[in-house]
């Protein structure tokens, strides 16, 4: 696992293998300040654009927000693929 930090105000881990961003984490007296938004950046340039975010069904509220946030590219899992298909409705 690689990790980004600024000491004791962000923090963001990455799964070496695939990629999958694990955690991220801001303190909270330091929110909307850009802080894990520029670790995305660094980690992004570091890893050659190699990162990306877990699969929407595996996010944290605040993960599916720094997501929204900073864009980029989403990996793709088996295990929720058809959650979309719940909605069918029989008769
Ligand atoms: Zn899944």
């Amino acid at each position: 696992m690689d990790v980004w930090t600024v000491d004791d105000i962000a923090e963001l881990k990455v799964e070496q293998a695939t990629g999958e961003i694990l955690w991220v984490w801001t303190h909270e007296d330091h929110r909307e300040q850009g802080h894990a938004t520029a670790l995305y950046r660094q980690a992004h340039a570091d890893l050659n654009g190699q990162i990306y975010h877990a699969p929407d069904g595996h996010r944290t509220d605040d993960g599916d927000r720094f997501a929204t946030r900073v864009g980029g590219p989403t990996l793709t899992c088996g295990c929720c693929a058809d959650l979309d298909d719940d909605s069918y409705q029989e008769d």
